[in-house]
């Protein structure tokens, strides 16, 4: 099901780790963004897209993870964008992404997994302003929709999972200390937040969203183990990369002491 969370914006939530599938209407069409998760995630959502009557224009991948680089063949053959950055990560990742979509979900359709080109200057058929940062995966970005008081985070701001740090990179928890002032500048325009993940804020719960997640990195950076409501008991699936954020946390603080 489809809910309307500002004009021309919807979202369609899936069961798999709360993934929420986005679509914004633009000029000549809807935008969807990281449409997902299993086959019949897409279908309901295609299903949904039929009764709002807009055919879909191009999509948007907010970084090149498996869970939003999916695409369904009912959707059209419509261009699929990234940043520069998270499209040639995608096609280097693509046959992972493939892997990993075909043991986490069913009746994905494998073969249209990551076909992502880079955004065009302006950003052609996509609305608002793309904010590209260094955290949680490469050429991550977040679209600013500021004509609407929305900002779209994707794997960032979440109500469900802790900030995730992407392990392969050094130096990730001062990325993500920037990209979150990056978000704070963005989210001072906007009324509604949607994560990639978990619940849409609105309101003050934008702002409570920032300082969770600032909390939880500024611990890291002092080298302690944050305490953080998502790592509650019902969550012992973040405890894994919540140890792996605090031990690079910790690998990142001696090699600046060397
Ligand atoms: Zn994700």
């Amino acid at each position: 099901m489809l809910t309307q969370v500002a004009d021309g914006v919807w979202v369609r939530q899936s069961e798999w780790v709360w993934s929420n599938a986005i679509a914004v209407r633009g000029e000549c069409g809807l935008i969807l963004v990281d449409p997902g998760i299993a086959g019949s995630d897409l279908n309901e959502l295609a299903d949904d897209l039929d009764r709002l009557g807009i055919p879909a224009v191009a999509g948007f991948s907010t970084h090149p993870h498996w869970d939003h680089l999916l695409w369904h063949s009912r959707f059209g053959e419509v261009p699929r964008y990234a940043t520069h950055a998270g499209a040639r990560a995608a096609r280097e990742a693509r046959e992972r992404a493939r892997a990993m979509a075909a043991q986490s979900a069913s009746g994905v359709p494998l073969e249209l997994i990551g076909h992502v080109t880079p955004i065009p200057g302006g950003g052609g058929p996509v609305p608002g302003e793309i904010v590209e940062h260094q955290a949680h995966a490469v050429g991550h970005a977040a679209l600013l929709l500021a004509d609407r008081r929305v900002l779209l985070a994707g794997d960032m701001l979440s109500d469900v999972l802790i900030p995730l740090l992407d392990s392969r990179r050094p130096g990730q928890v001062d990325a993500y200390a920037a990209a979150l002032d990056r978000l704070g500048e963005a989210a001072a325009h906007v009324d509604v937040l949607v994560p990639g993940h978990g619940a849409v804020a609105e309101g003050p719960e934008v702002a409570s969203r920032l300082a969770a997640d600032r909390a939880y990195i500024d611990a890291l950076r002092r080298g302690g183990d944050p305490v953080d409501a998502r790592l509650g008991p019902d969550a012992d699936w973040l405890a894994g990369p919540h140890r792996s954020n605090v031990e690079q946390a910790r690998r990142a603080a001696t090699a600046s002491r060397e």
